[in-house]
């Protein structure tokens, strides 16, 4: 009797690991089917992947390729994330760059790692926006000149024509149709410029407004970079309120995020007023985002130079 029941035993083992055996071959056979099925999806045929580094790099692009059905458009950082000076790849970032046909960037330094995509994906090809556009030096945000963020328009829908030829035509007038908004906005600037003593000086909380100034025909006396958060030294900031005294300053650009704190603290100290300006590196996926943010910017600016 013990013998038969080790040999029933014996036997409801077999049959316990061919079930096995035969569950894990049939899930297995699924989620092969599964996993080639995403990939079929993902790839979806012939479109042509694009990705962008950063938010203004997105708008811009995203104006370009409206209306085409071959273009998937994607951005790489969140649109909150801002500048990219010191971003690290994700890993999520990493395929979405493996699976991407061009990658446009800002460029003059501003994505600090673009020098080892190059090398992880020598098959991308990889755009810069600002290329051959008079940028200031060691200061690539571009984009707050309206007239260099024209220019980067432009570069941005050859590069996308280069890709999908086939469609340049629409590429092409899309960017004329865009640039044409642009054009509104710079002959505001300039209008304002025009009425302007030459050469005003201001103080700027960020690099991006070096570019404000530019435009505007100021002259920035000293930039304090408060492009993210960090500590003012007492020194730093002893140089700042001399600096805003010797020169006369009435009139300092700060970015809301970062600039606060300094900006109570000089108005404080000084008889000097700050204006907050966007640095339109943060915000919603909209088409027309950098035309009402640049636009809120000339209204603020203005009023500071009224
Ligand atoms: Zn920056």
């Amino acid at each position: 009797m013990g013998r038969n029941v080790k040999k029933s035993v014996g036997k409801n083992k077999y049959v316990f690991v061919f079930w096995m055996l035969l569950a894990i071959t049939l899930a297995g056979g699924i989620f092969t089917k599964i996993y080639l099925n995403l990939e079929k999806g993902e790839r979806d045929t012939d479109k042509i992947r694009i990705v962008t580094s950063f938010y203004p790099i997105y708008i811009a692009a995203r104006n370009i390729v409206d209306g085409s059905g071959e273009v998937i458009l994607e951005n790489l950082s969140e649109p909150q994330t801002g500048c990219m000076h010191d971003y690290q790849l994700t890993p999520q970032d990493m395929i979405t760059l493996s699976k991407a046909d061009l990658f446009l960037v800002n460029g003059g330094g501003i994505e600090g790692f673009l020098a080892d995509i190059g090398k992880s994906y020598p098959n991308l090809s990889i755009r810069m926006a600002t290329e051959g556009l008079p940028l200031l030096e060691a200061n690539a945000h571009g984009w707050m000149d309206t007239q260099v963020y024209a220019g980067m328009v432009e570069n941005i829908a050859d590069a996308v024509s280069g890709m999908d030829s086939g469609n340049a035509s629409l590429y092409q007038e899309n960017a004329s149709a865009y640039c044409e908004k642009i054009e509104l906005l710079s002959s505001q600037i300039e209008e304002i410029k025009d009425a302007l003593p030459d050469g005003e000086n201001v103080v700027v909380f960020h690099e991006a407004y070096e570019y404000v100034a530019e435009q505007y025909g100021l002259s920035a006396v000293y930039c304090l970079d408060l492009d993210e958060e960090r500590q003012v030294g007492a020194g730093e900031a002893a140089d700042l309120l001399e600096e805003i005294e010797k020169n006369q300053v009435s009139v300092i650009l700060a970015e809301e995020l970062y600039g606060k704190d300094m900006g109570k603290t000089v108005e404080k100290e000084t008889g000097s007023k700050v204006y907050y300006l966007d640095t339109l590196v943060r915000g919603a996926y909209d088409k027309d985002s950098y035309l009402e943010g640049m636009q809120k910017n000339i209204d603020i600016m203005k009023r500071a130079l009224q």
